[in-house]
């Protein structure tokens, strides 16, 4: 099965502080109760994310963004990688929102930001003080949950 993704867009609120290039990958497997997208869900909906689409949309962003996020993709962990390191060899910053407790250290070396946690309505998201959710910088090692706080 290659990666696909239902959305791409550029969005400056999910990864503080940068303007990111926001892919939505299908086929998630976590399954959490109260999902808002669970249309995200058959692997087989959306377009595939190839290294060469990346690449062109790169090019055509270039000056403009400074990271690529992808949200979902851990389940395919070697395509995931690949353009992990693909969007690193262009200058750019990663992060991955998974709804995973952990991730592979292979990911992780090539992460700049990683929000890790299943999503759970009582807890609610990153923005909540009590979120189970946790939002770090891979690079300094810090939770930045507060980053969302108002
Ligand atoms: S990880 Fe995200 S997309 Fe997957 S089930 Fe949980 S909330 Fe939905």
């Amino acid at each position: 099965m290659r990666i696909r993704y239902s959305e791409e867009q550029v969005v400056w609120l999910e990864v503080p502080g940068e303007t990111t290039l926001a892919y939505t990958i299908t086929g998630c497997t976590v399954g959490c109760r109260g999902c808002h997208s669970v249309e995200t869900w058959p692997a087989h909906r959306g377009e595939i994310l190839s290294e060469r689409y990346l690449a062109a949309q790169l090019a055509r962003y270039r000056g403009l963004i400074t990271c690529v996020l992808f949200l979902g993709g851990e389940w395919y962990p070697r395509q995931l990688l690949q353009l992990l390191k693909q969007v690193k060899n262009e200058g750019l910053k990663t992060c991955l929102y998974t709804g995973l407790e952990s991730i592979d250290e292979s990911l992780k070396e090539q992460l700049d930001y990683l929000k890790l946690g299943p999503w759970m309505a009582e807890r609610g998201g990153l923005e909540n003080r009590g979120s189970n959710q946790r939002f770090i910088n891979l690079r300094t090692g810090m939770t930045e949950n507060y980053k969302f706080w108002s």
